[in-house]
């Protein structure tokens, strides 16, 4: 696979995890597979990534059973340089995807959720600026309602201080040195995680938190569809 030239600096590399398996918003369908104005909510999102200028090349990860179809999606896209087979867990596909990716260990490497298609130009950026310069950045939001934690009988056992939270999204950006560190580590010692930054963190590196969107929001529910459907249609 021939090496993107890079935009600026080193190589941007963004990984779409697309392998999930969620039903539940969309009758028997994973949810990035569901049509939205004519195309998948994946390649909704791909497209969004692909224009925007720093970044160079996307490896998308998806459902083992929808690979000969989505490989299809590189006729159409371009800097799509490959699509693979993703795992069990979130984490198995990202570092699958991780495996494929161009560019060596001075890239930039972006992993961003398929189901998250309305990720802005400006986020994606931003992400990439404080990426290059502190090796790790997450997008963040902080929580308008108070957070309380509970156990398993539904007792509140605190309230937390709401001021120190952030709730984090993605694009999550990282050096690829600093990536692939963290996922050897994590395969060594068995660390499960739901999001990458959480396994760079475990490996003793640290993680900055930007701004994050409102508007990047994850579709998990039927409600989340619809309000994509009606943004998407409110152009
Ligand atoms: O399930 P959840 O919505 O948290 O998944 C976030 C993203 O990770 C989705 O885009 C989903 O397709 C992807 N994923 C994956 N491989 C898995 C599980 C989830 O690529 N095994």
């Amino acid at each position: 696979m021939a090496t993107p030239k890079p935009s600026a600096g080193s190589v941007v590399v963004a990984i779409i995890a697309a392998a999930g398996s969620g039903t539940r918003v969309g009758g028997g369908v994973p949810k990035q597979f569901l049509k939205v104005g004519g195309r998948t909510i994946l390649e909704l999102t791909l497209g969004r990534l692909e224009r925007h200028p720093e970044v160079d090349a996307l490896v998308a990860v998806v459902p083992p059973r929808r690979l000969r179809a989505a490989k299809l999606m590189m006729r159409r896209h371009p800097r799509l340089v490959a699509v693979v087979a993703g795992g069990a867990r979130r984490q198995d596909s990202v570092e699958r995807g991780l495996r494929a990716a161009p560019g060596g260990e001075r890239a930039i490497v972006l992993v961003h959720d398929a189901a998250r298609p309305l990720v802005a130009p400006e986020l994606v950026s931003s992400i990439i600026r404080a990426a290059r310069r502190r090796g790790a950045a997450v997008p963040g939001i902080a929580p308008a309602d108070t957070v309380k934690s509970v156990d398993g009988g539904g007792r509140v056992t605190g309230t937390l201080d709401r001021a120190r939270l952030r709730m984090v999204q993605t694009p999550q950006g990282f050096r690829a040195s600093w990536l692939r560190r963290a996922f050897r580590r994590a395969a060594v010692e068995g660390t499960a995680a739901t999001d990458d930054a959480s396994l760079v963190e475990a490996a003793g590196m640290p993680v900055v938190v930007v701004d994050g969107d409102p508007l990047n929001f994850k579709i998990t529910t039927r409600a989340d569809l619809l309000r994509l459907r009606a943004l998407m249609r409110r152009g």
